[in-house]
């Protein structure tokens, strides 16, 4: 076990992950993003130019072969993964990792992974959910109805993750998932690994 905490976020899209990350990163200087690679395309209006590494489809094929995620998935249509080499990067850095990911990924990761903490960021409904979506001007419609239609299904798995934030009002929920962290940070195996709790206590 590594000393340093990854932290696993998922919502369906609109739910408020990115929005949640900035607010832990700003709050937690030794927190990291772990950027992932994707085939989709950056948003028009490129307020995700930083989130991801976008590449093509032969790119992200030969990465597959390459065996170089740790889970990769396809989601509304486009394909989305987490490179073992980066996130063992920033662990090995001595960095707390949160990655934004989506159920089918964070489900293959925690048959693997135990040790990460999984949490999942609830709209307080799906009508909320559709405002907040369009309000954010990302998606064409098309690509919108996807998203709605796929969030209804991502939900139902809530029950798998470790804890879960209803996303109402931000300041609570910024509250919230910051306590969540500071609370695993502060698990005895984490604080036992940090501090070297049996060679201080032999005097
Ligand atoms: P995700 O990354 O999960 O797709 P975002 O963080 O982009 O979601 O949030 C979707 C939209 O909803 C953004 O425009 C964001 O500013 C807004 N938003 C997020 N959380 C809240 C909240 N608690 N109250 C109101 N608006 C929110
Ligand atoms: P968006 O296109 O809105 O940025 O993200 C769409 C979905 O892809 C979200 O549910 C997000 O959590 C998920 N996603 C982003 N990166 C990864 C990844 O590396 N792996 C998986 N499985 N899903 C990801």
């Amino acid at each position: 076990m590594n000393e340093s905490l990854c932290m696993v976020l998922s919502a369906p899209s609109g739910g408020g992950k990115t929005t949640l990350i900035r607010a832990m990163m700003a709050r937690f200087p030794n927190l990291k993003h772990s950027i992932s690679y994707t085939t989709r395309d950056p948003r028009s209006d490129m307020t995700d130019r930083d989130d991801y590494h976008f590449i093509s489809d032969t790119e992200f094929d030969r990465m597959v072969k390459e065996n170089a995620f740790l889970e990769w998935a396809e989601v509304h249509g486009k394909r989305y993964g987490t490179s073992r080499k980066d996130l063992k990067s920033l662990l090995d850095a001595g960095y707390d990792v949160v990655l934004d990911i989506d159920v089918q990924g964070a489900l293959q990761m925690k048959r693997i992974y135990r040790d990460a903490v999984y949490v999942f960021i609830l709209p307080p409904s799906v009508d909320v959910l559709e405002e907040r979506l369009r309000a954010r001007q990302s998606e064409t419609e098309e690509n919108l109805r996807r998203r709605l239609i796929n969030a209804k299904r991502e939900i139902n798995e809530f029950s798998k993750y470790n804890y879960v934030v209803v996303n109402d009002d931000l300041d609570t929920s910024v509250n919230q998932i910051e306590s969540i962290f500071i609370a695993e940070r502060l698990s005895t195996r984490r604080v036992a690994l940090r501090q070297n709790i049996k060679k201080r206590l032999k005097g």
